[in-house]
Order: C-alpha cells, then sequence, then structure tokens
C-alpha cells in the first residue's frame, strides 16, 4: 500500500474542516491559546515526531486539551509537554497520548473494549472513547476520577465506566472479564500480572515500565496463543504506579 509521506499527512489531516462528534466539542472548541488555530499547530508537530496513525491525528485534533487542565495552565494546553493537575500527578505529553493509542489500534483487531489504568484529567480517556466502543477506567485518588468524570460528562462521552482503585489489579469490577485493550499511564517497575491475565488472546497492552531512578521504556505486548510478544515504543518519563486507594 502506498504510505504517504509527511507533507501529505499534515495536508490530509489538516485541510478538511474539523469535524466534531456531538455539539459539546463543538462548544469547547476555544479561543486563543486554545483554539483550533493552536491545536492544529500540535498536530503538525505530532505528524513531524513521527505520529502516522490518521484516525488518531483526527480525533486529537478535535479535542479540548484545554478542558482537562485548571485555566491557569490552559494557555499551554497545546505544547506536547507533560503538565501538573495536582495530587503530584500530570496530564500525559500528547505525543505520549498518540504513540500508546496508535499501538493498541494497530493490532491484528480492531478492539472493542479498553481498559486504561490512571485516568488522571481523563484527556487520554476522550481520546479512547472516540476510538473504541468501551471504556473502563480505574483511578486510585477519589478527586482526580470525580473531576474527570465531570469533564468528560461534559463532552457528553458515554461510553465510560469508571472505578476508583488499585490498578494493579486491573479492573476490580468482575471476575475473570477480559478486555481487547489495555492502557497504563502509570510506570510500575514490572508489569502486574493481572494486566496480562485480563487481556484477551491477541489483545494489546501499553504501558511504561521502570521505577523512577532508572530509565522507563514505552512497552507494547500483544498477547498470543504461545506467549506474548514484546515492542519498545521509546524511553518516556512517566508518573509510578502506586498502591492502595487514595479518597
Ligand atoms: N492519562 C492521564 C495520566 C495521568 S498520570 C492523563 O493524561 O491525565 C497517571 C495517573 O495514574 C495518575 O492520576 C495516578 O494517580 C494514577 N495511578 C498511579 N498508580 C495507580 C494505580 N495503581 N491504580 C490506578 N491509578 C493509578
Amino acid at each position: 500500500m502506498y504510505k504517504l509521506n509527511t507533507e501529505e499527512v499534515i495536508q490530509k489531516i489538516l485541510t478538511p474542516k474539523v469535524h466534531f462528534p456531538n455539539a459539546a466539542f463543538e462548544q469547547y472548541q476555544g479561543m486563543g491559546m486554545s483554539s483550533q488555530r493552536t491545536r492544529d499547530r500540535l498536530i503538525k508537530r505530532l505528524i513531524t515526531q513521527g505520529i502516522e496513525n490518521l484516525e488518531v491525528l483526527e480525533v486529537m485534533r478535535r479535542t479540548p486539551r484545554h478542558l482537562f487542565l485548571d485555566e491557569a495552565l490552559a494557555s499551554r494546553s497545546y505544547e506536547d509537554v507533560s503538565l501538573p493537575i495536582g495530587f503530584g500527578q500530570t496530564i500525559s505529553q500528547p505525543w505520549v497520548v498518540a504513540k500508546m493509542t496508535a499501538f493498541l489500534l494497530e493490532g491484528e483487531q480492531r478492539p472493542q473494549s479498553v481498559l486504561e489504568i490512571g485516568t488522571g484529567s481523563g484527556y487520554q480517556t476522550a481520546i479512547l472513547a472516540q476510538l473504541i466502543e468501551q471504556v473502563y477506567t480505574v483511578e486510585r485518588i477519589e478527586p482526580l476520577s470525580c473531576i474527570a468524570q465531570e469533564r468528560l460528562a461534559r463532552l457528553k462521552l458515554d461510553n465510560i465506566e469508571f472505578a476508583i482503585s488499585d490498578g494493579q489489579w486491573g479492573w476490580p469490577k468482575a471476575e475473570g472479564v477480559q478486555f481487547d485493550a489495555i492502557l497504563s499511564a502509570a510506570a510500575p517497575e514490572a508489569v502486574p500480572e493481572a494486566l496480562f491475565e485480563q487481556l484477551k488472546e491477541g489483545g494489546r497492552l501499553v504501558i511504561p515500565v521502570g521505577g523512577q531512578s532508572q530509565a522507563q521504556r514505552l512497552m507494547g505486548y500483544e498477547k498470543r496463543q504461545r506467549g506474548i510478544k514484546e515492542t519498545c515504543l521509546g524511553d518516556v518519563l512517566f508518573v509510578p504506579m502506586q498502591a492502595g486507594v487514595v479518597k
């Protein structure tokens, strides 16, 4: 198949008018430093940094990241950086969000369900909810989950289930449940066994691995009949995966 070059991808993504999934998205388009023009500049940067998945780029183009940050930081929403969201946590860097999401979508079968560990601001959740039918998201810090739930409701994204729980144990609400895809936004020293158990055969898991004092690697896994296939997607810096729940 013919592969588009960087310039062609930029044209293809940024030339059409933005297609909003519902009226709420249109309402939160923003202005000035959170305008469509500013968002488009970020998308262009992601493309030049090697993001090629057109669906992911389109969804990130229309999603108001500024809605997931405090007003004081809104002017920096479309920089390709992680930013503080309180409780010592951060909203993930856009390039990382794009890279992780694309990995999940590029498996052999299109995922219909995804488990996210670390809801945080809810931004990554909003991206997943526009691409995958059913999203399950776990956060250990209750106030963060509450704020994210409120923001995602404002965007009228209603295919998301929330849990306040320690995501090292996966989705807490059902025995034997399995997902087509799993994404973790918090870095454990080693991948918790529960996450492989809750992944369907043929499914993909993407997760940063490594402690705070050592380098972290963004790892992609695919569960095969005969074992796990792993790919390193790059060096990253995430907040650590921590145990227990904060009320
Ligand atoms: N995707 C989010 C990332 C937030 S940072 C965003 O872009 O906003 C990672 C999040 O993982 C933090 O909110 C942190 O509280 C959460 N986290 C850390 N360890 C966890 C665990 N064991 N279970 C659930 N969430 C966890």
